[in-house]
């Protein structure tokens, strides 16, 4: 089962953007989500695998070989890419068979296996339809069989469940389970934190052409590199806020002061608090755990409602405060609330980096 890595791979293009010089390495077994906003890079890692693009510096290793100069064809990936990537021309079944053809199959020895991989995604009863006759979700179907019939060793997919509706989308997500299964390596791209984190073994975390961090999911989640790291994680993400650290253990939030766990050093920090974190303090609440704010509005989901806040004077608070809760009894807009703060989860970043600052980091 095939490794990847690169060393030291970058690809800037005209312009600026791209990746910077990247080092990386995949293991065999491995499900990796890249995951990053919409021009983070993520593409550019899949192509540069697939051997789409041309690394401008460094070397791209599969199973310890060196493939800058190997053909796409002959890399071992396959590779499927968001809706569109289909022959227009050709059927269903012709677009499924098509590497095997390339690869100079007969057309009688194609039948066999084009048949078997469609009836695995679910499209064999459209076989004889053209690109332009199916749905989204059966073209993006169609294009995982064409990817995977040469059962090549590694499996990437570009934002492959983008525009499919939610029910087929879960039925792409178990093929891309099966194969993980099944021992091929998979990468997947995609600017969706949910489902990286509910897919994948590790996380390749991107923004701006750089990798932030490289963590299993709730390693990362729990553990944020820096506080990109930690409010892209998370629906809502990580709360960040202005404070600074003052005596030893307490950190000041506009007006409030919570109490810390352990002693930081003084200055300026960004505070970071879960949503989960939070919940509205009963009387008994110890002072040194409570933020004052003010409601400003309520998304009731169903099963949670997310609470909206503000800290301060109307004027001064910019920030919006997510509070994850659970509670029947909801709080209405415009109302005074004290929020008692999970302070042993509290995490704190450097205010000029970014970086989360650790207990041995400062
Ligand atoms: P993502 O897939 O994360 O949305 P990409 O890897 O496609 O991001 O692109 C990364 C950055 O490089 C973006 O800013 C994008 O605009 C730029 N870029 C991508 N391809 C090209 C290209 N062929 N020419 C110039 N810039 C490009
Ligand atoms: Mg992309």
């Amino acid at each position: 089962m095939p490794t990847i890595e690169f060393r030291n791979v970058s690809k800037i293009y005209e312009g600026g953007d791209g990746l910077h010089p990247t080092d990386l390495l995949i293991g065999a077994d491995e499900f990796v989500a890249v995951v990053g906003p919409s021009g983070s890079g993520k593409s550019t890692i899949i192509r540069l695998i697939a051997g789409l693009e041309r690394p401008d510096t460094g070397e791209i290793l599969i199973d310890g070989d060196v493939v800058n100069d190997i053909p796409t064809h002959a890399r071992g990936v396959g590779m499927v890419v968001t809706t569109g990537a289909l022959y227009s021309t050709l059927t269903a079944e012709a677009n499924i068979g098509f590497p095997l053809r390339i690869a100079g199959i007969r057309a009688a020895d194609r039948k066999g296996r084009v048949r078997k991989t469609a009836s695995r995604f679910s499209v064999a009863s459209i076989l004889g339809r053209k690109p332009s006759e199916i749905s989204v979700g059966e073209r993006q179907l169609v294009a995982t069989g064409r990817a995977t019939i040469r059962d090549t060793p590694i499996v990437l997919f570009d934002e492959a469940l983008t525009g499919i509706d939610p029910h087929r989308r879960e039925s792409v997500k178990n093929e891309l389970r099966t194969l993980h299964r099944e021992g091929h390596t998979v990468l997947f791209a995609t600017n969706s934190q949910d489902e990286a984190m509910a897919m994948s073994t590790r996380l390749v975390i991107l923004e701006a052409g750089r990798i932030q961090q490289i963590a299993a999911p709730l390693d990362a989640y729990r553990e944020p590199a820096n506080a990109f790291v930690a409010g892209f994680l998370g629906d809502p993400g990580m709360n960040l806020l202005a404070g600074s650290v003052v005596g030893q253990d307490r950190l000041a939030i506009g007006d409030d002061e919570l109490e810390l766990p352990a002693s930081r050093d003084p200055g300026p920090v960004l505070v970071g608090i879960r949503p989960e974190h939070v919940r509205i303090a009963r009387p008994s609440t110890p002072f040194r755990r409570c933020l004052h704010a003010r409601t400003i509005h309520v998304e009731r989901l169903g099963a949670e409602n997310i609470i909206h806040v503000a800290f301060g004077s109307a004027d001064s608070g910019s920030v919006d405060f997510k509070v994850r809760s659970r509670d029947r009894n909801v709080p209405i807009q415009g109302e005074d609330i004290e929020l008692e703060i999970e302070t042993e989860n509290v995490l704190l970043f450097e205010s000029d980096t970014g970086q989360r600052i650790t207990s041995d980091s400062r």
